[in-house]
C-alpha cells in the first residue's frame, strides 16, 4: 500500500490537482455504498467515476418524455430478507410497499408464475387442493440422482411438461442457451408453490424507493467527502489523479484487458413505448416464453404506483452485444472466472465488488450485502490511524487516512513538511510528495 496509482503497473505520476484516498469505478450500488461508507464511516476522500452519463448503475431510474417514472435498463424491484441492507438503504430513502406479480402467457393463457396450484389448476383444467397439488407434482417429476443444470432443477420438481411451457424456451430466449447448459442457480430463481401465493418474491422486505431509486443514490452521494466524475472512464483519469486504493466495480475481464479471455455476459435491448391509455396489463410483469423475441413486458406505474393518464412498457429483447447486464451461470465460466479472481487477489490496493466484477449473479440487495461485506474489510485497511505525522495525528487529516503505517503516513508528508493541517485546504498537496521520483 506504500505506493500510489497502486495496481502495480501504474506508472506514478505527480498530482495535477487533488487527490483522493479511494477511487470508485462505477456509482451503481456496490460503488455507490461504498463510496458512502468510506466517506462517512472513516472520513476518507473518495472520487466516484462513471463512463455513464448518470448514477445509480443498471439500478437508475429517470422521468420519461411523458413525466412516467421509468427504469431504463429494466424493471429493478426491490426485495430482501436481510434486514441489515433494509436498513442501511433506509437511511437514503423512504419506501413504498410493493409485491411484484408476474403473468406466464402459456397456452392462450396468463397464469401464475412462479408455478402455483393456480396455475396448475387453470393449465390443466383441474380443481386441485394444496395437498393433492404435492402429490401431483412428485407424480410428474423426474427423479434425477443429482441437479445440476437449470433443466434438471425444473424437471425434478415439476416435470418435463411444465418445465417445456414455462421454462424451456424462455431460458433459451434469455440466455441464448439450453437450459441444460446452464447451472442449476439460474432456474433456481424461480420456486414452485402448492399453495395460491401468486407473489414473485416471498421476501421479508418487500418495497420500492418511494421517490425512485436515482434519488436514494442522490442521497447516497450526497457526502462533501464524495466527489462525482460522470461520463468518464476511469482508464481517462486512474494515473492523472492521485488516488491509494481502488473499488472497481465494471466487468472484471475488461480491467484486466482480457488476458484470459472474455468473460460471457448476456445483455438486453430495451424497447421502451409510452401509450396513451391509463394501463396496459394486469401486474407488473407478463412473461412470454413461448413467443415473440422479447421475454417480459413490465408497466412500471405497477411498481412505481404513479397515477398518471398514459403509461409506461417496457419489452427486454435478449442478445449477445451491448452493455454486460447478465454474467451467465455455467462451469466454464466459472473456471475462467476463477483465472481473473486469482488475479484480482494479487492486488491488495483493489477491491473487486459487485455483479460485474465478481461475476455473480447477484441481485440489488446481495450487491449492498456485498459491499457492506468488503466495507467492513476495507475498515481495518483504510481507517485514519492515530499516527502522530507532522507533529499533528494523522486522523485528523482526511487525506492522509489511507497511511496504514508510520512509513506510509512519513511518505504522505509533502515535501515541503508543511503541517498537515494546510492539506485540508490543498488535499491533494499529500500525495505530490510522494509520487515525486
Ligand atoms: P452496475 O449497476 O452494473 O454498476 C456498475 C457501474 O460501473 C455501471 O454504472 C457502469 O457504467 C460502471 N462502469 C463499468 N466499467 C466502467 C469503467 N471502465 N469506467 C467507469 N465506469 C465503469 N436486482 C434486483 O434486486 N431486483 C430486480 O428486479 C432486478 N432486475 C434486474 C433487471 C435487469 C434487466 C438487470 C440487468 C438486472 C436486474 N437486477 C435486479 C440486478 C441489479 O441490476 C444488480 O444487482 C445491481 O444493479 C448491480 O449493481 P453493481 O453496482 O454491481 O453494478
Ligand atoms: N425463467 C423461465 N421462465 C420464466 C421466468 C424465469 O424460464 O417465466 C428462468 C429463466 O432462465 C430466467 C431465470 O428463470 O433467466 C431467472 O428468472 P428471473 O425472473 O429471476 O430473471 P431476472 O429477473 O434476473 O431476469
Amino acid at each position: 500500500m506504500g505506493q500510489l496509482n497502486a495496481p502495480g503497473a501504474a506508472p506514478l505520476r505527480p498530482a495535477a490537482a487533488g487527490g483522493f484516498d479511494v477511487l470508485v469505478v462505477g456509482a451503481g450500488f456496490a460503488g455507490s455504498v461504498l463510496a458512502e461508507r468510506l466517506a462517512s464511516q472513516l472520513g476518507l476522500r473518495v472520487l466516484v467515476c462513471d463512463k455513464r452519463p448518470h448514477i445509480g448503475g443498471n439500478a437508475h431510474d429517470r422521468y420519461d418524455d411523458a413525466g412516467l417514472l421509468v427504469h431504463p435498463y429494466g424493471p429493478h424491484i426491490f426485495h430482501t430478507n436481510s434486514a441489515e441492507v433494509f436498513d442501511y438503504l433506509s437511511q437514503f430513502t423512504e419506501w413504498r410497499p410493493y409485491q411484484h406479480r408476474v403473468l406466464a402467457s402459456v397456452d392462450g393463457q396468463l397464469l401464475p408464475m412462479p408455478i402455483n396450484l393456480d396455475t396448475v389448476n387453470r393449465l390443466y383444467g383441474m380443481t386441485l387442493t394444496a395437498l393433492e397439488m404435492e402429490g401431483f407434482l412428485a407424480s410428474m417429476a423426474e427423479k434425477l440422482e443429482s441437479v445440476k443444470t437449470s433443466e434438471d432443477m425444473v424437471v425434478s420438481k415439476v416435470g418435463r411438461d411444465l418445465y417445456n411451457k414455462f421454462f424451456r424456451n424462455y431460458t433459451r430466449k434469455q440466455w441464448g442457451l439450453d437450459p441444460s447448459e446452464l447451472d442449476a442457480s439460474v432456474t433456481a430463481r424461480v420456486p414452485t408453490r402448492c399453495n395460491r401465493d401468486d407473489r414473485y418474491f416471498t421476501d421479508t422486505y418487500q418495497a420500492m424507493p418511494r421517490a425512485g431509486y436515482t434519488r436514494m443514490f442522490e442521497r447516497m452521494l450526497a457526502h462533501p467527502n464524495i466527489k462525482l466524475m460522470l461520463n468518464t472512464d476511469y482508464r481517462e483519469i486512474e494515473h492523472l489523479i492521485p488516488w491509494r486504493h481502488m473499488i472497481y466495480t465494471g466487468p472484471i475481464d475488461a480491467y484486466f484487458n482480457y488476458r484470459h479471455g472474455r468473460l460471457p455476459y448476456r445483455s438486453l435491448r430495451f424497447e421502451h413505448v409510452t401509450l396513451p391509455q391509463e394501463h396496459f396489463q394486469p401486474v407488473g410483469t407478463v412473461n412470454f416464453p413461448n413467443d415473440y423475441a422479447y421475454t417480459r413486458t413490465t408497466e412500471f406505474k405497477h411498481l412505481t404506483g404513479q397515477q398518471h393518464t398514459q403509461t409506461s412498457v417496457v419489452y427486454e429483447f435478449p442478445c449477445d452485444e451491448g452493455d454486460p447486464y447478465y454474467p451467465v451461470p455455467r462451469p466454464q465460466n466459472t473456471e475462467l472466472y476463477r483465472l481473473y479472481q486469482a488475479e484480482a487477489e494479487r492486488l491488495p490496493n483493489v477491491s473487486f465488488v459487485g455483479r460485474l466484477a465478481t461475476y455473480k449473479y447477484y441481485n440489488m440487495d446481495q450487491v449492498v450485502a456485498q459491499a457492506l461485506t468488503t466495507f467492513k474489510k476495507l475498515k481495518a485497511e483504510l481507517s485514519p490511524e492515530p499516527v502522530l505525522v507532522a507533529g499533528v495525528a494523522a486522523a485528523d487529516a482526511a487525506p492522509l487516512a489511507a497511511a496504514r503505517s508510520a512509513n506510509d503516513a512519513a511518505a504522505a508528508l509533502p515535501v515541503n513538511g508543511a503541517p498537515v493541517r494546510a492539506l485540508r485546504e490543498a488535499p491533494g498537496a499529500a500525495f505530490q510528495g510522494s509520487s515525486a521520483p
